[in-house]
């Protein structure tokens, strides 16, 4: 098969267009001919490497895809050659006591495909078959690979570890990360007022596209707390979304009492200060997250697919040209998902 792979750490030139033999499916696993996939920043993170990140080289990147099962592993009865389908790169093991109470983003033995095992910058992947969720075939499946581990990330950490709930107010920091943009979805639907503090006019732009109903550009205001804080009538948002991480200074001050910041990552970088006087005096709950369950994937991606979150598509580009799509990602100047086109049915 046609994949994109490279043999070591490094910028977007380590990234080959080669062949590379298609994978075989093993017991309960599923093979799928890909049609998508979608870029992450985590597939930039991977090709830069990080101490302690050991790859099996070459190695493929790419978590996100969607596709045809073209071939079944052994002991697979509950899904067909034919079928459609859009890939959970969450891997759990299936069998530890985390995975066995549906919490499989927990695993002792966790992966992310295109992190630890090969991706889907290929033609051909394979994965366990539970890891599928079924695509209708009308589906455009640049839409349901760039929804998956987005939408994926931002339900498992509002809805299910966030308890959001109707009536309440969210701010999320940054405008145009694609778990920000899917977070400012998944509020609106859940019935929250959503608030985006956003680093220019067109990200912001972007987020008003999505729902959001307060815009607030931190190039004119840096203090944005403050300015929370004053929309709120000095009460604070209910929930602030926070995955840069070094804004948690500010995300404490624009919280309510009693109020929760959720995360997801730390795009500003893994280490900071923090404030506790904040987090006791105002009762605050830093609620962490990675990734969703099984659960979470399935019911977001209904969701997703019946049309009631949007998915905002930056570009796409053809699978050869992967390295363009990572340079792309890495310049910022996407407004949306980027995605690879690998077969066009
Ligand atoms: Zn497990």
């Amino acid at each position: 098969m046609k994949a994109i792979l490279f043999h070591r750490h490094g910028g977007p030139e380590v990234l080959e267009y080669a062949d590379f033999p298609s994978p075989e499916p093993g017991p309960g696993e599923v093979l799928i001919k890909l049609e998508a996939a979608a870029l992450n920043r985590m597939d930039l993170w991977v090709r830069n490497g990080w101490p302690g990140l050991k790859l099996e080289y070459p190695h493929i990147p790419g978590a996100d895809g969607a596709g045809t099962i073209a071939a079944l592993g052994e002991g697979v009865t509950d899904r067909a050659v034919g079928d459609r389908v859009v890939i959970n790169s969450n891997l759990g093991c299936g069998h530890c006591e985390f995975c066995l109470a549906g919490q499989d983003n927990r695993c002792q033995n966790w992966h992310l495909l295109g992190e630890t095992v090969r991706g889907t910058y290929a033609e051909y992947v394979a994965v366990p078959a539970r890891q599928v969720y079924p695509l209708p075939d009308d589906a455009d499946p640049h839409m349901a690979a760039a929804a998956a581990l987005v939408f994926h990330t931002a339900w498992h950490s509002l809805i299910t570890r966030g308890n959001l709930r109707p009536g309440e107010s969210v701010l999320i920091v940054g405008a145009s990360g694609g778990v920000n943009t899917a977070s400012i979805q998944i509020a609106k639907y859940a019935g929250a007022t959503v608030y985006v503090v956003g680093s220019s006019p067109e990200k912001l732009a972007l987020a008003d596209l999505m729902g959001a109903d307060y815009l607030i550009d931190r190039s004119a205001e840096p203090n944005w707390a403050k300015t929370v804080y004053r929309m709120t009538n000095k009460r604070g948002v209910d929930v602030v979304v926070d995955n840069v991480g070094t804004t948690f200074p500010l995300s404490f001050r624009a919280a309510r009492k009693g109020g929760r910041i959720l995360t997801v990552g730390n795009t500003g970088g893994p280490k900071f200060e923090i404030d506790n006087r904040f987090v006791f005096a105002k009762h605050l709950s830093i609620i962490g997250s990675t990734m969703g369950t099984l659960a979470d994937f399935a019911a977001v991606m209904e969701l997703v697919l019946a049309g009631k979150l949007k998915v905002a598509l930056d570009r796409a580009f053809p699978l050869k040209d992967a390295r363009a799509a990572q340079e792309r990602l890495e310049s910022g100047q996407q407004l949306g998902k980027i995605t690879l086109s690998i077969e066009e049915r």
